[in-house]
């Protein structure tokens, strides 16, 4: 758990980390608020890439909300169809037009309660938001979040939330860099199948590493 692990181990993640990936940034593109809101909507079950290469096309035609609950929901679904799940995308984005119009003014809210108000919008929407538009100390966490912390023994929680929660308790700061961080090395190092421990510099402190090789 959090509490148990020492400041030294913590230091030795966030140097490592820091270290493999230390330009890493959200590549989710959008010019406002509320266009970035959208595109990370659009990400789920979705790499960035696509997205990026689907919005201009979108905000072209709809880039607030004013314009998406005027909009012919066959026309967005058609536009966003690459993303995947377009049809729930689709209404999520209209329903979310629709509550940000009415409950804030159109304005995108800056606060996790208010974020989570919103239709689609669940913790890691809400956190990836507040971190990179409103630059809050945060932890979104994904699936590579979620396992990366795990092996570690960072936590013992298989739920994202109350993980997201516990991670932000126990690196205190800089939170929302080392989110991008820990999604690039649970992409490409400590990945779901075949991770590269052998490579990995954190071996020595990992509990799964030590589980899976009966190292003591
Ligand atoms: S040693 Fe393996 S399981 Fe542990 S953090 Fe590194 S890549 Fe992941």
């Amino acid at each position: 758990m959090c509490d148990t692990l020492g400041v030294d181990k913590k230091q030795i993640i966030v140097d490592y980390l820091t270290q493999l990936f230390p330009d890493a940034r959200c590549e989710l593109n959008g010019e406002t608020p509320f266009e970035f809101l959208v595109s990370v909507i659009l990400s789920a079950q979705c790499t960035d890439k696509r997205v990026n290469m689907t919005t201009p096309t979108l905000f072209a035609k709809y880039n607030k909300p004013q314009d998406f609950v005027k909009a012919d929901i066959l026309d967005i679904e058609n536009i966003i169809r690459p993303c995947g799940f377009y049809h729930n995308k689709a209404r999520n984005i209209v329903l979310l037009s629709h509550a940000l119009l009415d409950k804030f003014d159109g304005v995108v809210p800056n606060t996790l309660d208010e974020l989570m108000s919103l239709p689609g919008v669940g913790m890691k929407t809400a956190k990836v938001v507040l971190g990179f538009v409103f630059n809050q100390n945060v932890m979104a966490v994904d699936t590579h979040v979620l396992r990366v912390s795990n092996r570690l023994g960072i936590v013992d929680e298989k739920n994202a939330d109350k993980c997201s929660i516990k991670l932000e308790k126990y690196f205190k700061t800089d939170v929302q860099k080392l989110h991008h961080r820990f999604v690039l090395f649970g992409r490409y190092y400590c990945k779901a199948i075949s991770p590269k421990c052998e490579m990995c510099q954190l071996k020595s402190i990992c509990k799964y590493y030590k589980e899976v090789k009966n190292v003591s």
